[in-house]
């Protein structure tokens, strides 16, 4: 999935430990080799070149994960919209694009991003999408889904607590130590290894989305990864959004809306989810809360290597 991913299991013997960590990478590579749009010949290609043709027959699994990332359009406004891939080849956020691209071209291809042009058939667990040069891409929440996988995977062979952690999402289950919480460091978006701030959680997902890691530098200016479905060109405002809540699929979608979104919009939203808190980190290094999230910040002089566990490092 082009990330980093850290598998840290806690169980009382060595073989346990290996057998789970050895199914947890298994599991990733199954779900890659679903959901990937750029890998040939996953189902999500063949939705893609079936774009504007024929609806694609897929699996209950992955119906039902499109159908949720449809909710989160709708939930967000169409902010979050997994069909913003019809402009995949338009951005490379890779350091090889040297130039803009032409508004001519992203014009033409405004149209074609619009997640109510995705049709499901439940019946049939179809999907199909309407226009020709169509595409859909599960880049924002493949993560998240496969760490609620892996997660769910390692505690049905017995695995009492640990940690996942893929690429800047993270899932805890269990306990650290009996009785003890786990310490999550937030990555600062100007030196994603050290943390900007902490907290303290139990089983719970944290998810950060940045624009620190995949951007495209053009003219001196930085073009993060996460396109605004209605202009097809690249979020600006936000370094970086976390979300805290306990399903790392939607921790992934929401912090990938709440960047498009912005500041105000945004954190209005995560205040009307019970049970979903945020952190924001705007372009001038300001934080930015939700309602009941109980952050710890360093003082001057205080080490921030004391947290060891970080995310949004990958
Ligand atoms: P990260 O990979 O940093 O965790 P995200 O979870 O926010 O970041 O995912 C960013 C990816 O989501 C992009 O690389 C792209 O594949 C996809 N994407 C970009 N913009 C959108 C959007 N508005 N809605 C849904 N997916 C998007
Ligand atoms: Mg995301």
């Amino acid at each position: 999935m082009g990330s980093r991913f850290e598998i840290t299991p806690y169980a009382a013997n060595d073989s346990l430990v290996n057998a789970s960590i050895q199914a947890a990478i298994d599991e990733v590579k199954r779900i890659e080799n679903i959901i990937s749009e750029w890998i040939p010949g996953t189902v999500i290609s063949t939705i893609n070149e079936n774009a504007g043709v024929k609806p694609v027959k897929v699996s209950p699994e992955l119906f039902g994960l499109i159908k949720r990332c449809i909710k989160v359009s709708e939930l967000t406004d169409g902010a979050f919209d997994i069909s913003w891939a019809a402009a995949r080849h338009v951005w490379k956020f890779d350091g090889s694009m040297t130039a803009l691209p032409d508004q001519v071209l992203i014009d033409s291809m405004q149209y074609l991003v619009n997640y109510k042009q995705i049709v499901l058939n439940e019946k049939d667990t179809t999907v199909f999408l309407k226009q020709k040069g169509m595409a859909i891409g599960l880049g924002a929440v493949g993560k998240g889904y496969a760490a609620n996988r892996m997660k769910v995977v390692m505690k049905q062979m017995g695995v009492e607590s640990g940690i996942v952690i893929a690429g800047g999402d993270l899932i805890t289950w269990g306990e650290p130590e009996p009785g003890k919480l786990w310490p999550i460091g937030i990555a600062d978006p100007q030196n994603p290894h050290q943390a900007i701030a902490w907290f303290e959680v139990g089983p719970m997902a944290v998810v950060t989305s940045g624009d620190y890691e995949h951007f495209a530098m053009i003219d001196g200016k930085r073009y993060g990864h996460i396109i605004d479905p209605r202009t097809c060109f690249p979020v600006e405002g936000l370094r970086s959004v976390t979300i805290i809540c306990p399903d790392a699929e939607l921790a992934d979608a929401l912090a990938t809306a709440v960047f498009v979104l912005g500041k105000n919009t945004g954190l209005a939203l995560v205040n009307q989810l019970k049970g979903v808190e945020c952190l924001i980190i705007d372009a001038e290094g300001n934080m930015i809360s939700s309602d009941n999230l109980q952050l710890n910040r360093y003082s001057e002089g205080q080490t921030r290597k004391s947290h060891k566990i970080l995310i949004g490092t990958k």
